[in-house]
């Protein structure tokens, strides 16, 4: 480093030392000099009371990877069921009494969906359900089938590692070969999800139907295995505890070191409406700007760190791009998973690509139109009738 690098690093740590202050400063040390934080970094920074200086040091990293750029995707929902014998604590979406009723989409109902659509360039279909024990393999292979026939060369990012897991107990073939058999069927990758939170504690009290953490890892090695590119998220604001999400960070890190095949980490803000959980508060913008730019911090391996506006409020989101988000996921046609005030009629939960557009620009970033693997779309002009209050209050949660 030549004299004058050093004067400029000097005066620019000067500057932090103001802002960051002392308590953490030994932390925009090792985020300047890019050396990975422990697990007792990442617990500090979810303790510190400076939320700005967290967010500051996020702002760092996310811009020396993608500087304004901000990736949106026009992708299509499809929750082909919301049968399910899981029973997870946190789950508004599986049909119950007084709750959800159920359906089970045939591929006349997939394809209605599509077609719904078909006049918008999705370039994304995503594909999530719950485990109803009496849909044979087949009826998988059929939905990829399906989505493929309608809208070819369209990318499905399907099925959680459960699902994953019931797919393989109905075909009765390991779950290699399962894999590759639906990757020839269109399954392109996966959606991470289904793990929530990597702790036993939490499995234990909320979802011990469900795979636990090591067999879920064990999912992703062999969805890593054969090729499939994987998402990875984390549920927040239940019963975890701070400890359980710098856990969850560095053992997903560690996943990653070993992989290799996970793209994008989206820390999901939980909603308790319509669960068991309802006596629990949602969490805060605060905690869930908090999230973004402590997963942004910890995970220096992986490339994207997603504010997924379903879930975070599109007006969260914007301010989520200044904290280390670099992706607000779609505009998402009928998503179905997290209702807003546990109205289960509203699925109107949807952005415009004009819509989106405008959302980023106005927090001052670049709108970048991605496909799934963040390959850069070409431009299409944005009509000039974008409306100026961009965000209908009654399609965000
Ligand atoms: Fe079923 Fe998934 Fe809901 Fe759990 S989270 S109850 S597995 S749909």
């Amino acid at each position: 480093m030549s004299l004058i690098e050093r004067q400029i690093n000097d005066i620019a740590r000067d500057r932090a030392l103001r802002y960051i202050g002392e308590d953490l400063i030994d932390i925009y040390d090792k985020v300047v000099s890019r050396t990975r934080l422990n697990f007792e970094d990442g617990v500090r920074l979810y303790k510190a009371p400076n939320l700005s200086a967290v967010g500051f040091m996020a702002n760092i990293v996310r811009e020396r990877m993608h500087g304004d750029r901000t990736y949106y995707v026009r992708n299509q929902h499809i929750n082909y069921t919301n049968i399910c014998n899981k029973f997870c604590k946190f789950c508004s979406f599986y049909a119950k009494k007084g709750g959800p009723a159920p359906y089970e989409m045939d591929m006349a109902e997939v394809k209605r969906k599509l077609l719904e659509h078909i006049d918008v360039p999705i370039t994304e279909v995503h594909m999530v359900g719950g485990i109803d024990p009496r849909l044979p393999y087949q009826y998988y292979l059929d939905l990829l089938h399906t989505i493929k026939q309608v809208r070819p060369g369209v990318h499905i990012k399907a099925f959680t590692a459960v699902e994953l897991v019931e797919i393989q107990r109905q075909a009765g073939k390991p779950l290699e070969e399962v894999l590759r058999e639906l990757m020839a069927a269109g399954l392109d990758s996966l959606p991470g999800g289904g793990i929530e939170i990597l702790s036993d504690r939490v499995h234990q009290e909320l979802f011990d139907r469900k795979l636990d953490g090591n067999e879920w890892m064990d999912v992703a090695r062999v969805a890593a295995k054969v090729g499939l590119t994987q998402y990875a998220t984390m549920l927040y604001g239940h019963i975890e505890t701070i400890e359980e999400r710098v856990e969850h960070l560095v053992k997903m890190r560690e996943l990653q070191d070993e992989t290799g095949h996970f793209v994008t980490m989206t820390p999901l803000s939980f909603h308790p409406e319509g669960t068991e959980l309802e006596h629990i508060a949602h969490p805060t913008g605060y905690d869930d700007l908090r999230n973004i730019a402590v997963a942004r911090l910890m995970l220096d391996n992986f490339e994207h760190i997603k504010s997924f506006w379903i879930m975070n409020t599109a007006q969260v989101t914007q301010l989520a791009l200044w904290y280390g988000a670099d992706d607000v996921d779609g505009t998402v046609h009928e998503y179905e998973i997290t209702y807003k005030d546990g109205d289960h009629g509203n699925k109107k939960q949807l952005l415009t690509r004009k819509q989106m557009i405008k959302m980023i620009q106005e927090a001052g970033r670049t709108p970048i139109e991605r496909d799934s693997l963040y390959r850069e779309i070409a431009e299409e002009p944005v009509p000039v009738d974008a409306p100026r209050t961009f965000i209908p209050l009654d399609v965000v949660q």
